[in-house]
């Protein structure tokens, strides 16, 4: 190659060269054939100098080389891939490194032979190229060079007929020019196929600047750069910051450099690396105005030389100065002395020079970092060769930079997850009192978003006003001292009325601020955010105030999600300390409620000793009859009955087994009298006769054989409580009218039993009248127990429920030992003595019903008067009484008595007289024409034909069956 020749390839690297054949000094062939061959050869060059990527460079010489060389078979074509690869795309494969085709390439010399190594060649090849070959046919390696002939830059192999001298003088001259060609696409190839084809604005950037870096940089680049990028391996994006600004200080000679992170918002850098230092704590920097807001709106690099006029001391003090004097030169005055001395702690260092290049996302491209270098050394200008230093190495590191800081963003939110959810438990911790629930709302939410103060206002609706109770820190317990402001002012206030989140970035440049309260305390507010807290139905119910940002110029996008996450964990904690306040203050109503009927239902001592003056009156004394099965207690004037029960306990036992206080029962038993209330059927005079029948039990079914005693005692005390402060309307009422007590215990059904028992409890509990004082402490709990279930056992549905079960232990027999027989027989019992009114005389029975309908009708009015229907048996419009009688005797009644005779012989009489009743309303049935009561509530006009069949001897001469009082209208006797 001539020195002309080399000149011009050089200079015109990278534009369409090709030499043309005249200046070879090849000899010119014979016309004719000259014409074609100078044809030819010219194609080929200026295909060859048209070639500017490695595929078609290969191509474009497998062509030629068909096209110039006679009986070529096959061409394959090899080039230079990174420092020695040889590569060939068809079929893709790789020259051996070391190998006989190897050796003679790398003389640089044409090589004509018999034929190549067949363990060198792919199988496409071996044919036309392995040895031997026949002897018309030559394999062929050419070599081709760099421009100065030092370096391998491709190979093809030929399998073709013997070369003739001017085959040879062609292919010399396609040789030049294919160097040539070589030269140029692996210089176009550092530009623009590495790194990889994928568009990208920094490849444009590359592509502009590639002249002025020569191939040797590249080279010795693209090591450093490996390298570098096999050592980023850190999770953790500061180490890796450390890693990359290592290596372009070392790149770019410069004393110092940094990478200031783009916040996603795009309004905030962040610095977390400087030189060789992890900052403790990030430093952050607005981005709104600026040279720098400049770079990353254009993504054009800057540099700025020779800064060194102003003094500065040190790299966070320079971007300060950078932000805010170069730009805004009249706050520089502002900067005070400790400011100063704090950022030169951070890191002391003078600035000279600096350049700043924008550092893309490559899959957003959107400007993610700023990379800025600082004094060069030598005090040099950074060169352009510098920013694409950067540009080059940010083109390999941004995407796993970019990926370790999303990758430590989601585990900061994590952490910060954990932290909220330590904070609602925190917070609900402390649900019973507001005042330290709010204190720990401050602490928390200043730990959270790292403000300096919180405060926290309650809304008053009443007044109209924001409450602060507790103040940062303390807690204003006296009243008076409150701080209240209108709830319609200020910033809070503004808060409070739209219910939006505040982020005020300088407070004293915001209309709503009030700057009367940092004057006057010479405290500084430089930021501000402010959160509505809501109840969970999205009511306003206080404010948080956070003011001034700890470690950035203000409260960032981070922090108002994470007030907005806080604020509905605080909106629920209040809401739930308020409403939990409430329901204290409830039950305190309600046991001062208690206290106070209680009170009023107390039993004088007077009574009690008048009482027990006379002494207790034996049961036979009562009535002859007391304590047979057809006695009637409802006979009993009411006044009796205390004394009655009396009888009963003693006769029974009790008193002296359990050694009962007498004063306590006789206040006992008259309290439970006051504790019934006076509707027409569930009043006292009930929980009298069936208390008589549980006594008739034990008496005439010799219980003691069946159960133990105290759990006789619990039944007997059970039947008189089990109606206690009965209202006369059932459970269906309770929870259709949403009743207190429907409120208290419709989640656990039996709504008025469980009330019967805690009214029980209650006069258990009332001072002086508790009966089972005297019990150990196990006898006592499984006194309440069994009162419990017992009690409970009155709901007929309860009954129900159990019938089976009771069914099959009277047909399995009944054993004692067995706890479960005898709670269930306990549950049978009690349902026998609240419904024992039906096992008495026709009067008794039909008195019953008489009493019975009236309060079911009233409780039927009631329901209508609420718009409801009631059932059929309350419609005084719609109950067929006779009706409704028999259904009950035979589906509840009737089955109840004929179990208890299974279980009790004794008991036969019982069923045989319930059975009997039932007859009677069958006979009856034709008189009663009428739907509900007459309108005189009577229902006497039953009786005729009874009392005349009685008249005649039908029932016997039975004494006893003393029948109701007929005359008593609401049940209580005479
Ligand atoms: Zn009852």
């Amino acid at each position: 190659m001539t020195a002309l020749e080399r000149k011009k390839g050089k200079d015109l690297r990278g534009q369409q060269v090709f030499l043309r054949p005249e200046e070879s000094s090849a000899p010119t062939p014979s016309p004719r054939q000259s014409t074609t061959l100078s044809e030819q050869l010219q194609d080929a060059l200026l295909q060859l100098a048209a070639v500017v990527d490695a595929h078609s460079l290969q191509a474009t010489l497998r062509d030629n080389v068909h096209e110039l060389l006679p009986g070529t078979e096959c061409v394959c074509v090899y080039t230079l891939e990174g420092e020695s690869r040889l590569l060939c795309n068809d079929p893709p494969h790789e020259l051996p490194q070391e190998g006989k085709i190897r050796s003679i390439a790398d003389q640089l010399k044409r090589c004509q032979c018999a034929g190549l190594p067949p363990s060198e060649l792919p199988e496409k090849y071996r044919t036309c190229l392995a040895a031997p070959l026949p002897a018309h046919r030559k394999a062929l390696i050419i070599p081709l060079s760099n421009q100065d002939r030092s370096k391998l830059a491709a190979v093809i192999l030929v399998g073709c007929n013997p070369l003739s001298d001017q085959n040879e003088q062609h292919l010399s001259l396609l040789e030049k020019h294919a160097s040539v060609a070589c030269a140029r696409v692996q210089g176009l190839q550092t530009c623009y196929q590495r790194p990889p084809p994928s568009p990208s604005p920094l490849q444009s950037h590359n592509a502009l600047l590639h002249l002025n870096v020569s191939e040797k940089d590249y080279c010795e680049l693209d090591r450093n750069i490996l390298q570098l990028c096999g050592e980023l391996y850190d999770l953790d994006a500061a180490s890796l910051q450390l890693k990359v600004i290592n290596y372009l200080q070392q790149q770019t000679r410069s004393q110092c450099c940094c990478l200031l992170l783009v916040s996603e918002d795009n309004h905030q850098l962040f610095c977390q690396v400087v030189g060789d230092k992890v900052l403790e704590e990030e430093v952050s920097f607005p981005l709104m105005f600026g040279r720098f807001g400049q770079v990353v709106e254009k993504k054009k690099s800057i540099t700025l030389q020779d800064i060194s006029a102003v003094r500065k001391h040190c790299f966070a003090y320079f971007f300060f100065f950078f932000l805010s004097v170069v730009f805004f030169s009249d706050i520089l005055s502002s900067f005070c002395q400790e400011e100063r001395r704090q950022l030169s702690s951070m890191l002391g260092c003078e600035i000279s020079s600096m350049l700043c290049v924008p550092v893309t996302s490559r899959a957003t491209g959107q400007v993610v970092a700023l990379a800025c270098t600082f004094n060069k050394e030598g005090g040099q200008r950074h060169t352009e060769a510098d920013e694409h230093t950067i540009q080059h190495c940010f083109c390999y590191t941004s995407t796993v930079l970019t990926s370790t800081l999303a990758f430590q963003k989601e585990q900061k939110l994590k952490v910060e997850c954990q932290a909220l959810l330590q904070v609602a438990k925190n917070l609900f911790t402390h649900l019973d009192d507001v005042s330290v629930l709010l204190q720990e709302i401050i602490v928390e939410a200043r730990n959270l978003s790292g403000a300096e103060i919180c405060s926290v206002f309650l809304l008053d609706r009443v007044s109209h006003e924001l409450v602060a109770k507790v103040f940062d820190g303390g807690v204003v317990s006296d009243e008076e001292n409150e701080f209240r402001i209108p709830a319609d002012q200020g910033i809070a206030g503004h808060v409070a009325t739209t219910g939006q989140i505040l982020n005020i970035k300088d407070a004293y440049s915001h209309p709503l601020f009030y700057r009367g309260v940092d004057d006057s305390t010479g405290f500084r507010t430089r930021n501000i955010l402010c959160f509505p807290i809501k109840d969970e139905n999205s009511e306003v119910i206080g404010v948080a105030e956070l003011v001034n940002k700890m470690n950035g110029p203000w409260f960032n996008r981070f922090d108002e999600d994470l007030a907005t996450a806080f604020s509905i964990y605080c909106g629920i904690s209040i809401a739930h300390s308020l409403l939990y306040k409430r329901v204290n203050e409830a039950s305190f109503r309600s046991t001062l409620a208690n206290e106070m009927m209680m009170y009023h239902m107390k039993v004088s001592e007077e009574e009690v000793s008048k009482l027990l003056m006379p002494g207790i009156d034996p049961v036979h004394e009562i009535h002859s009859c007391f304590a047979e099965f057809t006695y009637t207690p409802r006979s009993l004037p009411d006044d009796t009955t205390p004394m009655c029960t009396l009888s009963m306990f003693e006769d029974m036992g009790f008193i002296n087994t359990y050694k009962i206080e007498m004063k306590t029962l006789a206040r006992f038993c008259l309290m439970v009298k006051k504790g019934y209330r006076d509707p027409p059927y569930h009043n006292w005079m009930h929980a009298f006769s069936v208390s008589h029948f549980c006594y008739l039990l034990y008496k005439n079914l010799g219980l003691s054989n069946y159960l133990e005693e105290i759990e006789i005692l619990a039944l007997f005390v059970s039947c008189m409580c089990h109606d206690l402060d009965h209202r006369g309307t059932n459970n269906s009422f309770q929870v259709d009218s949403q009743s207190v007590l429907a409120a208290l215990y419709s989640s656990e059904g039996s709504v008025m039993e469980r009330h019967h028992f805690a009214q029980a409890i209650a006069i258990l509990n009332t001072h002086g009248c508790n009966i089972f004082e005297k019990f150990n402490r196990k006898d006592y709990q499984r006194m309440l127990d069994l009162m419990r279930d017992i009690i409970l056992a009155t709901d007929l549905a309860h009954h129900l429920r159990i019938f089976k079960d009771l069914q099959k232990m009277a047909d399995d027999g009944y054993n004692p030992k067995n706890r479960t027989h005898r709670s269930m027989l306990l549950c049978l019992l009690m349902t026998s003595c609240d419904l024992s009114d039906q096992t008495k005389n026709w009067k008794t029975t039909r008195k019953i019903a008489e009493l019975i309908y009236k309060e079911f009708f009233s409780q039927g009015d009631l329901e209508k008067a609420m718009g409801n229907r009631p059932s059929e048996m309350m419609d005084r419009e719609k109950a067929y009484i006779p009706e409704l009688q028999i259904s009950f005797m035979e589906h509840i009644a009737m089955p109840i008595y004929k179990l208890l005779s299974e279980l009790f012989p004794g008991a036969l009489e019982l069923y045989e007289r319930v059975a009997a009743n039932r007859e009677q309303w069958t006979k009856v049935s034709h008189k009663f024409t009428i739907r509900g009561l007459p309108s005189n509530n009577s229902l006497d006009f039953l009786d005729q034909e009874y009392e005349l069949l009685q008249a005649q001897g039908a029932f016997g001469s039975d004494h006893c069956l003393n029948g109701c009082l007929d005359n008593t209208e609401e049940g209580g006797g005479q």
